[in-house]
This record gives C-alpha cells, sequence and structure tokens, in this order.
C-alpha cells in the first residue's frame, strides 16, 4: 500500500487511527498535518534518513548482484542451502525439541501460544518464504563485490591444513565478526533502527531468532569473510550451519539453562537473556555462539539467581509490540514493525539502552 495514493481525507482517517501507536503512530501525525496544511517540512523530519541510506546501498548491492549474475554462482541452490539452515527438515527438529525445553524449563512461565510466540511464528514464516531469497542475494552480491575488488584475499588451496581445521578457523571467523557487527547494531544509531525489533520482544522464546528485520542481515556480511578467505581450502556443510543456528536460536529460548561450566564458553539461554534484559544495559552479552568475544571485550556478564527469569524488551517501548494494547493486532504491528527503522528520530525514546560508560556525554539514554 502506498502512502502518496491515498487522499487527504484518508491519509487523516489513517492517521487518526494509527496515533499513539509506535512506530507508525509516530509517522501519523505527519502525515495528518501535511494533508491537514499541506505545509512542506524537511524530509528529514518525516522520514530517518541514515536508515533509507542503508536499504539504498543494501538493495544497490543486490543489483550490483544480479547485474553480475552473482559472478556465475547458483542462485537458486544457493538460496535452497539458506532455507534449508533456516527452515529445513533438521532445524523445525531441533526448533521442535526447543519449544519443549521451554515447557520442560521455562525460565517465564506463560501460555505456549502467547502474544509474543504467535507473534514471532509471523516473523518465522515470513522470513523462510521472503526473507530468505533476500539473504541470499545480498551474500552472493556481497561475496562477487569483495571477490572482484580484493582477488588477492582468497587464499590458495594449501594441501598442508587439514579440512577440520580450516572449518574450525571458518567457524571461530564467522562468530567474531557477528559479534562485531552485533556490536555495530547496538552502537550505530542506523543500524540500531534495524536491530531494535528484535529487542522489542518481550516474550523472549526460541521463535525470537526470526525477529528480525529484513534489511539488518546487511550488517552481518562482513561474516561471510573468513569463508571467501579459504574459499579454496574448505567450507562450512550445511550441517554445521545447522549446528551453528540451532546453538543462536536455543540462546533464545525461553529456556533456564546455562550450561554449567560449558557456560563459559557457550552462549546459553541464561546468558543470552541477560542481552535482552528490560532494566540495564543490552550492549552486553553480544555473543552469537561463543561467549569468548564478550570476555576479550569486557562485555561478558555471566547469569546469576536475578538474572535467570529477567524481564526482556525495550523500556518505554519506543517501538509499537504485540503486548501493547487490548489486542494484539499482530499483523498491523508486524507492519509497523517492518517500517519503524524509518520513522523521524525521537532521541529522547530512540536510542539503545548501553552502558553508563558508552553514553556521550550529555546524551540520555532510553529511560
Ligand atoms: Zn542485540
Ligand atoms: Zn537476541
Amino acid at each position: 500500500m502506498g502512502w502518496t495514493d491515498m487522499s487527504g481525507r484518508q491519509l487523516e482517517r489513517r492517521a487518526g487511527v494509527l496515533a499513539g501507536g509506535g512506530a507508525v503512530g509516530m509517522l501519523a501525525p505527519s502525515i495528518a498535518s501535511a494533508a491537514a496544511t499541506r505545509t512542506r517540512r524537511p524530509l528529514s523530519s518525516r522520514v530517518y534518513l541514515p536508515a533509507c541510506a542503508i536499504a539504498a546501498v543494501a538493495f544497490g548491492l543486490v543489483g550490483i548482484g544480479l547485474w553480475t549474475g552473482f559472478g556465475g554462482a547458483d542462485f537458486t541452490s544457493y538460496m535452497t542451502n539458506v532455507r534449508v539452515v533456516v527452515a529445513g527438515p533438521a532445524s523445525l527438529l531441533v526448533i521442535g525439541v526447543f519449544l519443549i525445553a521451554e515447557r520442560v524449563r521455562p525460565a517465564q512461565r506463560r501460555p505456549l501460544i502467547a502474544r509474543g510466540h504467535r507473534h514471532d511464528l509471523i516473523f518465522a514464516v515470513f522470513g523462510s518464504l521472503f526473507v530468505v531469497p533476500l539473504v541470499a542475494a545480498l551474500s552472493l552480491s556481497f561475496s562477487e563485490v569483495v571477490r572482484n575488488a580484493l582477488p588477492w584475499i582468497v587464499l590458495p588451496r594449501s594441501g598442508v591444513v587439514p579440512r577440520w581445521l580450516v572449518v574450525a578457523v571458518i567457524f571461530v571467523g564467522m562468530d567474531g565478526l557477528n559479534f562485531l557487527a552485533h556490536l555495530a547494531n547496538h552502537r550505530v544509531l542506523a543500524l540500531w533502527r534495524f536491530h531494535e525489533v528484535h529487542h522489542s520482544q518481550e516474550d523472549l522464546n526460541v521463535l525470537s531468532v526470526f525477529r528480525t528485520h529484513p534489511l539488518i542481515h546487511f550488517s552481518y556480511l562482513v561474516a561471510l569473510v573468513p569463508g571467501t578467505v579459504l574459499l579454496a581450502n574448505g567450507t562450512l556443510s550445511t550441517t554445521v550451519l545447522v549446528v551453528y543456528a540451532a546453538i543462536v536460536a536455543f540462546a533464545h529460548s525461553n529456556t533456564n539453562l546455562g550450561f554449567g561450566p560449558l557456560g563459559r564458553i557457550l552462549v546459553s539461554p541464561n546468558f543470552h537473556r541477560i542481552h535482552h534484559q528490560l532494566d540495564g544495559p543490552q550492549d552486553v552479552n553480544l555473543g552469537f555462539a561463543l561467549t569468548i568475544w564478550d570476555q576479550l571485550f569486557g562485555r561478558a556478564v555471566f547469569p546469576t539467581e536475578e538474572t535467570i527469569r529477567t524481564d526482556t524488551g525495550l523500556p518505554g517501548r519506543p517501538l509499537i509490540v504485540e503486548q501493547a494494547g487490548e489486542r494484539p493486532r499482530h499483523f498491523y504491528v508486524f507492519f509497523a514493525q517492518l517500517i519503524g527503522p524509518f520513522r523521524p528520530l525521537n532521541n529522547s525514546t530512540d536510542l539503545p539502552p548501553v552502558r553508563e560508560s558508552a553514553r556521550a556525554p550529555g546524551h540520555q539514554a532510553a529511560a
């Protein structure tokens, strides 16, 4: 639906319906006043231009990929592999097991069909159907651009390094770069706007791993670099990627598990819940699978009895969420969350909750 297709009266009615509803609600007064008074206001007061710039670069990258035929790569088979990792039989089975674990040993007791669970299911279905092709196109385009711009980055084939070691290096390198990209998501405001929807979940659960803005994948493309560098020596198999995705998914589950001593190395549900905590900084425990990066960068906060059941979400609900209001209005909220990154910036509520030391002098974090 295009806003520009609407008459002034339609816009006013839409604005009235939307007013007070987070992302769309914040756009609504702009639309209403524009329609009513016909006054021209700068574009920057109607949309968040840095988010538009990120969208433009992402789609520009896909355009380059399409133009170059993805360097001869087979788009369909690559996309099928991505889909197998995201929603193939093994991944669905693993998620089913995690759903049972959530019922057996929940961190927070809540119904199976809680609002947040239903909403994340929409993200899961949408992601499996429509985001997978975008991720495949972005990934192939990025790899093609990197190989063309920096051909020396691809190391020659070495006969002496065992394949298991190559796979281990790619795995650890990918996880480290995912950590850095995730850190950037919390520190670069334009990226935070896309990452915000993931942190808006108040009923954290295993399906929350799917609760991401489609364009956030642009920020994680850098994690493809280790695989590109070692391309001639080995690649991560689909099985390894399914295991990696399973670790990341399980970290989001509403399960009270800390993994014991293994929790010092692997990201557990209790560890990642602290990253989503409502009352505290969220630029901690940024690791995807390994906790070593958080420990190296002084960002690891290990679970305690108090943190295991801590509430999650964003203080002040800067982005509309399904838990607000009498009815969940899932599809309306879903749409609003997708356009959320482009809403004008409100400095008093739209900044990410970060550690005190990370705040710019005189800057108030979201409260
Ligand atoms: Zn995060
Ligand atoms: Zn998360």
